[in-house]
């Protein structure tokens, strides 16, 4: 399906110079220009009626999905796609929400708790896929460039009119993980900074979220409680080597440095190596406003701006 056809065509994305699309010319991989469109003169996506649920967080599947606006102005972004298309409809469907309402997946990763195979095929004709520049191989090997996709790199990309994108790319694993800043400028402007599987907190990442009206950031584990579980030395080094994931100690600092101005959204707790009431400790007595994902239930929505 064209995206003209689709009711949120007035909401697709732009290009720009700037935006960091990849040079497709003389590339044999199957991925989908896309087509330039003129901005529609509609008023940008006010952040007063966006807002953010996380479907789940944790080794078993990722995602969390951004909501804006409502009736037919409604825009669906999933980050992160790491739950099977048949779960995340069941979840969606809590909300009113069908799968074809998706507009988009923005994947920090492509891990498979991040990005579920299944989403290749389930994903609605008329969205696409944006990962950053540097997961694009993995992409094709996996199949996922099947789909439309967009590449990032460090350029601010805009998901819809009013609705722009600052990435980061983070230490983790091999390829590295992309964290955000989304940023919503129409009428009533507001910001969200999204960061999970963080090898280490870099002056980048604080720099690029700080003072964000809410923060999702990960919190995966107690160093006490890793170091005595019976996993692997291996996985435990991978996990806290600086290039896996954050402990809640370092979760705080870097809450700490980006100061979010008024709630922060504690993501992917391990569940075998911390538990909600340890990892919300670390943030007793802060001047923001604390919630913690879950594994397999949604968090309330939580709103962008009140
Ligand atoms: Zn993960």
């Amino acid at each position: 399906m064209h995206d003209a056809t689709h009711p949120n065509a007035r909401n697709a994305p732009l290009t720009s110079p700037a935006q960091s699309l990849w040079d497709l010319a003389g590339d044999t991989t199957p991925l989908t220009r896309v087509i330039p469109t003129r901005p529609a003169p509609l008023p940008a996506i006010c952040a007063t009626r966006s807002r953010l649920v996380v479907l789940a967080s944790g080794s078993t599947g990722n995602c969390s999905a951004l909501i804006h606006g409502e009736g037919k102005n409604l825009r669906v972004t999933l980050i992160d796609a790491g739950l099977s298309p048949a779960r995340t409809k069941k979840m969606l469907a809590t909300m009113d929400l069908t799968l074809d309402r998706v507009d988009e997946v923005v994947f920090t990763h492509l891990d498979a708790d991040h990005a579920h195979k299944g989403w290749i095929k389930a994903l609605p004709d008329h969205a696409r896929f944006w990962m950053h520049k540097r997961h694009r191989s993995r992409a094709g090997r996996d199949g996922f460039l099947r789909r439309k996709t967009n590449i990032f790199e460090s350029d601010t990309f805009e998901l819809a009119r009013g609705v722009r994108v600052l990435p980061t790319l983070l230490a983790h694993d091999q390829l590295g993980v992309a964290a955000f800043r989304f940023e919503w400028c129409g009428e009533r402007s507001a910001s969200l900074g999204y960061a999970t599987d963080l090898g280490r907190v870099t002056d980048e990442l604080t720099d690029r979220l700080r003072g964000v009206d809410v923060l999702a950031i990960e919190s995966n584990y107690c160093p006490v409680m890793q170091r005595a579980s019976d996993r692997p030395d291996f996985l435990k080094d991978r996990i806290m080597n600086g290039a896996g994931h954050l402990s809640n100690e370092e979760c705080r600092g870097a809450v700490a440095a980006i100061a979010p101005k008024r709630e922060v959204v504690l993501l992917h707790l391990s569940r075998q190596c911390n538990a909600p009431d340890l990892a919300t400790r670390y943030h007793d007595g802060a001047p923001y406003r604390v919630s913690v994902s879950a594994h397999d239930t949604p968090t309330r929505p939580i709103p962008m701006a009140i």
